[in-house]
Formats: structure tokens, C-alpha cells, sequence
């Protein structure tokens, strides 16, 4: 979801922007109207993440799945080795794309237990020679999330905060590489969001494809060719409403507070289960299942004639899946939390 006083802002700027004439859609990213816009927006996001001067926010196009191979190209020519923990789909899904280019350790698993939990520090065995270690925050598929962020001494830290990103306050300087697809909790789908500490910049492999080059990103400003204007333009808005809400520190009370009405009636409940471990749930999907496909099959159909959309879990977790990300409102999942208990007392 995207909130909706922003739907309503970009509506109503949508044919001419603050007077401009044009909508965002139209202006040259050169044109200084535009440029004050990207500027701003980046502004905006390093005051409310606290971006030290040592980082560097960047906007790439190709989603995270691209982050998955620019990491690699960038940042494994230093040792050849990296250290990766697989909790799920996409931190899978990277650690494949990064063995085509150097030596991979899993340095954790979850994939014995169906990733159902988060593997704690004692359990992460660190090569100690890794170029970087890399882990995905929120596990958007299999609804588990870091509830620690990784010691790793001074192999610098790469994080895929896709799913999680402005939920809750981050130690950036904590980090060598935040990235996010955007299309979650920051804007509409187009771009990722990288930020790096510019040190890790500039040892790119020979053949990184310009675009990639963390370098160039950062010695063009996001900007070697035409960026996903309107995409930054709408991370803006989302932005300011960010604001509104207390921030990243304001969300973080929100977003567990939301969690908390759904993960309470699991509980209690002699019909339902969460999918996850309790010590490693997430506050963005709350994956759950009855105890009968049959019976999540009818939840699913009757939530939807009641206008709960996307409720289907993934097919490697099946039964359900409720994503509720920073823009659903307490009240959506009041409702949520309500028709699971009347499912429940009906059947
Ligand atoms: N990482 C995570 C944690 C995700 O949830 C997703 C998308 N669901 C991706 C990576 C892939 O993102 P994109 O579609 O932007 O490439």
C-alpha cells in the first residue's frame, strides 16, 4: 500500500506540478525543478535514516534483485569470498547470484526447519576472510525477521532491508551496504534504495556494467543516466508522511503495535497458527495457517468477498500470509484481526 494522503498529493500534481506547468512525469532529470525535487527527496531520506557523512544514498533502477548482483561485482574482489545467510527466498536468491562470482559461504541456514526462525549469532559460522557478509532483514515470504543485527568484526555488513526498511530506526553506520527495492514501504515500484559507505566504493570487477558501478553512482550523483524520476518524486511524498508519523521511532511503535493485534488473536487461537517462531516474527507478514488447507481455503475465499486482498500465503509456506506494511492502517488489521476471530467462532 502506498498511504493515501500521498495517492491524493501526487493526484492533485499530477498535470503541473506545483506550478511548473508540467507533471514530474515530464521534466528533464537535469531540469532544476527536477533536480530540487531529488535533491530534497534525498535530503529527506538521510535526515529521517540519520545517514552518516561516511554513506551515500543512491537510487538504482532493477528492484533488489539487481542489488544481488551488484553487490558481488563491487564488493567480492577483495578476498574472492563472501559470507551469506540464507533465511529465505531472497537472501537464497542472492547468495545463488553471488556464486558466479566469487567463493560463497552459507555462514547460516534456516532452510532446515522450513525457515521458520532466524539462526542467532552464536550459530553464524564467519569465514573471518569474507569481503562482506550479507543477510536480508525481513523475510518477506516466510514472515521471520532479524530481531539482532550481525556482529562480524571488520567484515562489512550488506543488509537486503526490502521488506523492512523506515519500520523502524537502523544504525546505518553499522553498515557497508542497506539496499531496498522501494516498492514495500518507501515509494512505488522502479528503484532500489542503496546506501554504502563510500570507503567499500571503487573496487568494482573490471566488467561491472557502468550502471552497477557503485562508483560511478556515487561520482554521478544516482544521476550517469535518466533516473526513475517519478519513483523518487512519490519516495518524497511517502516521506513527508513518514514525518507525520513520528518518523522511523513513531513506526516502529506503530508498525509492533499492528503486529500485536494479529499475533495476539494467533495466539489465542485453537484454530489458527503462526508460521513462524515466536522469537523471530515478523512486524511486516505475519505468515499463519489453520490446520486444514480445506479450512485456509475457506478463510481465504470468504476474507476476500470481504475485501481482504493478497491474504494467499506463498506456495513454499502455503496457508496465509497478511502483509502490513508501514502504509496499512491500524484499522485494516483490526478488521483482519476481528474476521479471524469470527472464522474461527463460526467454524
Ligand atoms: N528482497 C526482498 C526481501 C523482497 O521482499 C523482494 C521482493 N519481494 C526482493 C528482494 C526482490 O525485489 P525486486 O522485485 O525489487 O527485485
Amino acid at each position: 500500500m502506498l498511504p493515501l494522503p500521498v495517492l491524493e498529493q501526487a493526484a492533485a500534481e499530477l498535470t503541473n506540478y506545483r506550478g511548473s506547468g508540467m507533471s514530474v512525469m515530464e521534466m528533464s532529470h537535469r531540469s532544476k525543478v527536477y533536480v530540487e525535487i531529488f535533491n530534497e527527496t534525498k535530503a529527506k531520506l538521510k535526515r529521517i535514516m540519520q545517514v552518516p557523512d561516511t554513506h551515500e544514498v543512491l537510487f538504482m533502477a532493477g528492484g533488489a534483485t539487481m542489488q544481488f548482483a551488484a553487490v558481488p561485482f563491487n564488493l567480492i574482489g577483495k578476498t574472492g569470498k563472501a559470507d551469506y545467510a540464507v533465511t529465505g527466498n531472497f537472501s537464497g536468491l542472492a547468495m545463488k547470484e553471488a556464486k558466479k562470482y566469487g567463493e560463497i559461504n552459507i555462514a547460516a541456514s534456516s532452510e532446515d526447519k522450513n525457515h521458520t526462525y532466524i539462526p542467532q549469532q552464536d550459530a553464524l559460522s564467519l569465514s573471518g576472510d569474507a569481503s562482506y557478509f550479507h543477510y536480508c532483514s525481513n523475510n518477506t515470504i516466510y514472515g521471520t525477521e532479524w530481531n539482532y543485527v550481525p556482529e562480524t568484526g571488520d567484515v562489512p555488513l550488506v543488509c537486503d532491508m526490502s521488506s523492512n526498511i523506515l519500520s523502524k530506526p537502523v544504525d546505518v553506520s553499522k553498515y557497508g551496504v542497506i539496499y531496498a527495492g522501494v516498492q514495500k514501504n518507501m515509494a512505488p515500484a522502479g528503484v532500489a534504495v542503496v546506501i554504502i559507505d563510500k570507503s567499500l566504493a571503487g573496487n568494482e570487477h573490471p566488467l561491472t556494467p557502468k550502471l552497477l558501478s557503485y562508483k560511478v553512482m556515487i561520482d554521478s550523483d544516482s544521476m550517469h543516466n535518466t533516473p526513475p524520476c517519478y519513483t523518487i518524486y512519490m519516495l518524497g511524498l511517502v516521506l513527508d508522511w513518514l514525518d507525520t508519523q513520528g518518523g522511523t521511532a513513531g513506526m516502529e511503535k506503530i508498525k509492533s503495535d499492528k503486529a500485536k493485534l494479529l499475533y495476539d488473536v494467533l495466539d489465542d487461537s485453537k484454530m489458527f497458527i503462526g508460521c513462524a517462531d515466536k522469537a523471530a516474527r515478523s512486524d511486516m507478514n505475519v505468515t499463519f495457517r489453520t490446520t486444514s488447507d480445506e479450512l485456509d481455503a475457506q478463510f481465504i475465499k470468504e476474507a476476500t468477498k470481504l475485501g481482504f486482498v493478497n491474504l494467499k500465503g506463498h506456495r513454499n509456506v502455503g496457508g496465509m500470509r497478511a502483509s502490513i506494511y508501514n502504509a496499512m492502517p491500524t484499522e485494516g488489521v483490526k478488521k483482519l484481526a476481528d474476521f479471524v476471530r469470527e472464522f474461527e467462532a463460526k467454524n
